[in-house]
């Protein structure tokens, strides 16, 4: 769930919508239109068909029809409905500091975009694998102490 404690007073009703209509109401990184029921090409993450509700079935972005047998063969079998959000990027600031991804107030237009679901958790990726890596290294260094604390002990009561 967003806390939106942490984001500008303005953020629901000014810069989100500034940024999904900068957008077009797209994912900037794949374009899925926000809200559309898609599927995504099994081999191109790039590629997608959108269910058209006139066609009553899958059609490419530029409104051609997929046969049954690209659908079978390209795509993923489940749909996905798109919701887009808007990502914080963590770009250096004016004055050449580092950006943080996680400085929800960091409302500058090029800090932002418009991602779907999949682009947005593929740019919190590397996070999550640094908070697991940093996970890790704390775990080993707990059992790194509990074995100096222990061998420590063992040592003590081998002295006696
Ligand atoms: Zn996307």
């Amino acid at each position: 769930m967003i806390n939106y404690k942490n984001y500008p007073p303005n953020w629901l009703t000014e810069i989100r919508p500034r940024i999904l209509k900068r957008a077009y109401n797209r994912c900037e990184q794949c374009s899925v239109p926000d809200r559309a029921l898609i599927k995504r090409n099994t081999s191109d993450k790039f590629k997608w068909v959108i269910f058209d509700t006139e066609e009553l079935g899958y059609v490419h972005p530029n409104g051609r029809p997929l046969t049954y047998e690209q659908r079978e063969r390209d795509y993923t079998e489940n749909e996905v409905i798109v919701i887009l959000t808007i990502h914080h990027i963590g770009i250096p600031k004016p004055d050449g500091s580092a950006g943080d991804p996680h400085d929800k107030m960091d409302c500058r237009d090029d800090n932002l975009i418009a991602l779907c679901q999949r682009c947005h958790l593929l740019q919190d990726l590397p996070n999550h694998i640094a908070n697991a890596k940093k996970t890790r290294l704390r775990k080993k260094i707990e059992r790194e102490q509990e074995e100096i604390a222990r061998t420590g002990q063992l040592q003590l009561f081998g002295g006696l």
